[in-house]
C-alpha cells in the first residue's frame, strides 16, 4: 500500500472533527500538466480525493514524492502529506495582540479535539480581551460591547450582533444548563464571528497601513 492510499486509515476530518475512515473516491498524479494514474511512471505530485466515511463530506490531500526507494517497474517511491482541503487550521494573524492570539489559538485548540463548549467560552474570552485592549471600562459585556460601537465607534451595527451571539453561545458553553448543547456548527459560528470581527479590528487595518507605508516609498 502506498502512503497515499487512505483506505481504512484513520484521520481527523476537517469537517466533522471526528477521527475518521477514509475512502479513497480518485486519486491522480501529475507529471507535468498532464494528469496521469497513479500507476505511471515519474509521478510528481499526487491529488487525492477522500471521503469521510462519518459526514461523508470530501477532503482532497496533496502529497509530493520526497524519495526513490527503489527503481523497479513500477518504482516504489515514498511520498509526503503536503496540503489537506479544506484545512482545520485557522490562520492566527501575528498583528493580534499576543493575550488575543493565545485565546484565539485554544478556541481552535479546543474544536479540533471536540470540546465545543470550551470552544465557545474561548471565543467569548476573545471578544472581552478585544474590550479590554481597546480600553472599554470594565463591566457587564454587553455594555462594554454597546461602549465600542456609540462611545468608541470601533464597529458598526453589523459587527455588535456578531460579538453578541458570540457572547450568547459563550454563555451557553460556560453555564451548566443541561437543556442547552453547544454543536460543531454552534463552534464554528462563534470561530467565524470572532474572526471576522479581529479582521476589522486588527488584521485589516494593519494590512491597509502597510500598503500605504509601501506606496509611500518611492
Ligand atoms: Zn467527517
Amino acid at each position: 500500500m502506498q502512503d497515499y492510499d487512505l483506505n481504512g486509515h484513520a484521520r481527523q476530518c476537517p469537517h466533522c472533527q471526528s477521527v475518521a475512515r477514509f475512502t479513497i473516491i480518485q486519486v491522480k498524479g501529475t507529471v507535468g500538466t498532464h494528469w496521469v494514474t497513479c500507476e505511471e511512471a515519474d509521478l510528481i505530485t499526487i491529488y487525492g480525493l477522500y471521503e469521510c466515511t462519518n459526514c461523508h463530506h470530501a477532503i482532497m490531500m496533496v502529497y509530493e514524492v520526497v524519495e526513490e526507494l527503489s527503481v523497479n517497474d513500477p518504482p516504489i517511491r515514498r511520498y509526503v502529506l503536503k496540503h489537506v482541503f479544506p484545512s482545520s487550521d485557522v490562520a492566527v494573524a501575528a498583528s493580534l495582540p499576543p493575550e488575543i492570539r493565545e485565546d484565539l489559538e485554544e478556541a481552535c485548540v479546543c474544536i479540533k479535539a471536540g470540546a465545543f463548549k470550551a470552544a465557545v467560552v474561548m471565543c467569548r474570552r476573545v471578544v472581552e480581551g478585544v474590550c479590554q485592549d481597546k480600553n472599554v471600562r470594565p463591566g457587564p459585556l454587553p455594555q462594554r460591547l454597546r461602549a465600542l460601537k456609540d462611545q468608541l465607534g470601533l464597529i458598526t451595527d453589523d459587527i455588535l450582533a456578531w460579538a453578541e451571539e458570540i457572547k450568547e453561545l459563550g454563555n451557553a458553553g460556560a453555564h451548566a444548563d443541561r437543556r442547552v448543547t453547544v454543536t460543531l456548527e454552534d463552534a464554528k459560528d462563534a470561530l467565524d464571528f470572532v474572526q471576522a470581527i479581529l479582521n476589522v479590528l486588527y488584521v485589516l487595518p494593519e494590512r491597509l497601513s502597510k500598503r500605504k507605508h509601501r506606496e509611500a516609498i518611492p
